[in-house]
């Protein structure tokens, strides 16, 4: 009984991955994606063997896993051997700071997160549910991207707001991205051969959605995302930090309501909104054809990641190694060169051949003679979802943060 099952249920797809935990090695992997909607797709990949793709109407959740599960039967066979099922869930509040083995008390616990994550938790439940019904005797564990950001201290996740309503309302600063954030933390210490609760970094998470975060001595101190994902750094779509008057003045001059205000600061705005495409690749390829409004909007984007890692290197007091990670961290060099452009007044150099290559494991791409190690650590958050579901499920729960993870 090694194999772990990880699902992520989003408002209309499921993504979900097979890990066998010796090795560990993903046996499958995919991706149920526009439930409810015209041109749902499942993709399943299994081995080395060619994806399976089927193209059909997927009428809600309960119907996108019965395809899951078929899927499994036609390619890869059953699941079977499962010592457990983790399901990313996305806010835990201020009371879910561990993984947590699933009952009808942290079911409940999760729902009352709902109103901080109104797009997210109630999915992320239904996944829980039906999940459940269909593994009744396999231990089912919830993973927060929130709970590895629990460790930072008043002073970082505080709002200058009234207090007594701060707290009635539950406003402060959360954090997302934690599971990758944790991931990559333990990664580069390993990478840097050096124990977690020795060293000082800084974690830069450039996906779609992006995030930094402040890692002291294995425990998250500071971190850029606030009560929602929107705060923080220039993001795909989303506009990161601005003036929050800027709301009242689209909704008085511009007669926008709540809502449109929402979409605008969520799905219009960041590099769409700049440049016209949330794409980094579609972004470098306007660059690339001397496009203006895409360069500067390249250039928002790089300044707003050196303006945090500024920040954090002086919450941290001493700063080791800055990490990229995720889908733009991991694989645009122009993006890095552009954050640690000017930054070798704080130790940071760049070595611009290293800076270049690729591979799918940690590497180092500053120079000898950087003070601070420059780090591009691959995230995996299903695998960490996986390796934290199996510890809860055999009694050794970790704990949020690296530090009292050392052995
Ligand atoms: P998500 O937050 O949805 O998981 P990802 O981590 O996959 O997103 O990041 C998506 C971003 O990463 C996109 O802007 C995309 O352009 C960029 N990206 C992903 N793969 C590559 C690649 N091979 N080369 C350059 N950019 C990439």
């Amino acid at each position: 009984m090694s194999r772990v099952l990880v699902v992520n249920t989003g408002s209309s797809s499921i993504k979900y991955q097979l890990f066998e935990m010796d090795g560990p090695k993903t046996l499958a992997s995919g991706l149920v994606e526009r439930i409810g909607e015209a041109g749902a797709k499942l993709t399943h990949r299994a081995g080395d063997a060619e994806p399976l793709v089927v193209e059909e109407r997927v009428a809600d959740h309960s119907e996108g896993f019965e395809r899951v599960f078929s899927a499994f039967e036609t390619a890869g066979g059953p699941i079977t051997e499962l010592a457990g099922i983790g399901h990313r869930v996305v806010h835990g509040g201020d009371r879910l700071t561990e993984p947590t083995l699933i009952d009808d008390e942290a079911v409940a616990a999760i729902a009352d997160q709902a109103p901080l994550a109104p797009l997210h938790n109630p999915s992320n439940l239904l996944g829980i549910r039906i999940a459940m019904a269909s593994f009744p005797d396999t231990p089912q564990v919830a993973v927060f991207d929130t709970a590895f950001h629990q460790t930072m201290p008043p002073r970082a996740y505080r709002y200058a707001l009234p207090a007594e309503l701060a707290r009635d309302l539950r406003i402060r600063r959360y954090g997302f991205h934690g599971t990758s954030h944790a991931y990559v933390a333990r990664k580069a210490a390993e990478h840097l051969g050096r124990p977690a609760a020795e060293v000082n970094l800084i974690t830069l998470h450039l996906g779609n959605g992006a995030s930094a975060a402040a890692v002291q001595g294995g425990r998250c101190i500071d971190t850029s995302m606030g009560l929602t994902p929107l705060e923080g750094l220039v993001m795909g779509t989303r506009s990161g930090d601005l003036d929050p008057a800027v709301v009242f003045y689209l909704h008085r001059e511009a007669g926008l309501s709540v809502d449109d205000i929402d979409d605008l600061l969520n799905k219009r705005s960041g590099m769409l909104g700049l440049a016209g495409a949330n794409d980094m690749r579609e972004v470098a390829r306007l660059v690339g054809d001397g496009d203006e409004a895409a360069a500067e909007a390249l250039d928002v984007y790089c300044y707003r990641i050196r303006k945090y890692v500024g920040a954090y290197a002086a919450a941290l007091g001493r700063l080791d190694a800055l990490i990229f990670t995720a889908g733009i961290g991991e694989n645009n060099d122009a993006v890095r060169a552009g954050v640690c452009q000017g930054l070798e007044g704080l130790g940071i150099r760049l070595d611009a051949r290293r800076n270049k290559g690729r591979s799918a494991k940690p590497r180092t791409i500053s120079a000898d003679d950087s003070q601070v190690a420059v780090l591009v650590v691959p995230t995996n958050e299903e695998l960490e979802i996986a390796q934290q579901t199996l510890a809860v499920v055999t009694g050794q729960a970790r704990p949020a943060s690296l530090e009292a993870a050392e052995p």
